[in-house]
């Protein structure tokens, strides 16, 4: 969530509830929107809000540069919708639905530069800001937590077999670290075996299985996207396996 002025009103939206809205329920949000944050969920949901004839009025990102791939920017700007780069929003306008958003220019310190505020017409104001783990269950259990951005946030320790320090909590998916969904079907396979194995429920292809979820895993997070993932693992990994 973002902190400006009518970010309670109708017509406020993070970017998972746009995309409920539209994938699973079949409703457009609104007719013009302003979208916040351009890293790839901030650039695919705009796409996909584009091809549900929805008019996108900009995309504002806060950064001096695109934070999500080049590839779905390109998509984005050649369909002529501007992504205003060292740019945030400022506030909401509305008395009772959102009709419009402030925006301004920032500088390097993410002040806003006197004199940039510009209002834009808008229906919809969609957030798309950074996702961090839910992790609250995992506080209240007494897990051993530890905070790394490069993950999102607040995450457990885990070794790799993504025990946490509490023998009995496996953990998989964004709460592990905020990553994709291919990664967090592979560590629910991983976690889901060896929670069976730590009971006794060994399959014969344990090991096997076992090896494939891992090298699943080092594939999906191989090569120069891969390495703040990476980066952010090696601060959380208990060494040892239990
Ligand atoms: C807008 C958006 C677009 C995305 N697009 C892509 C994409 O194109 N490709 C991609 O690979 N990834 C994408 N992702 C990321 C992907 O959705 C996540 O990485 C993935 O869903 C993580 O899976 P998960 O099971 O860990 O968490 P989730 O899918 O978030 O599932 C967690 C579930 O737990 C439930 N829950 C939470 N707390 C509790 C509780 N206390 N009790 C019971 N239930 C609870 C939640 O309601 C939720 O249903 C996107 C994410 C967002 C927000």
């Amino acid at each position: 969530m973002l902190g400006f002025p009518g970010n309670d009103l109708p017509g406020v939206y993070g970017a998972g509830a746009v995309q409920t809205l539209m994938n699973v329920h079949g409703i457009k949000p609104g007719n013009r929107i302003v979208m916040v944050g351009a890293g790839n969920i901030g650039l695919i949901v705009s796409y996909q809000l584009l091809q549900a004839g929805v008019e996108v009025a900009a995309i504002v990102e806060g950064s001096p540069y695109i934070g999500g791939y080049l590839v779905h920017a390109a998509k984005i700007r050649r369909t002529g919708v501007p992504i205003l780069t060292s740019h945030t929003i400022v506030k909401a306008i509305g008395a009772e639905v959102v009709t419009g958003a402030v925006i301004c220019e920032i500088d390097g310190n993410w002040q806003p530069v006197p004199g940039t505020e510009r209002e834009i017409a808008a229906d919809v104001i969609c957030l798309a800001v950074g996702l961090s783990p839910l992790a609250d269950l995992l506080w209240q259990a007494g897990c051993h937590m530890c905070y790394v951005p490069e993950l999102g946030g607040h995450v457990p320790w885990r070794n790799d077999n993504l025990q946490t320090s509490l023998p009995h909590i496996y953990i998989a998916g964004d709460v592990a670290g905020v990553e994709e969904a291919s990664s967090a079907m592979v560590e629910g396979e991983l976690a889901g075996l060896c929670a069976a194995h730590s009971l006794g429920l060994t399959s014969p292809t344990f090991a096997d299985e076992l090896s494939d979820a891992r090298a699943q895993l080092e594939a999906l997070r191989s090569g120069p996207v891969g390495e703040k993932i990476r980066s952010g693992l090696c601060q959380v990994q208990i060494q040892e396996a239990r």
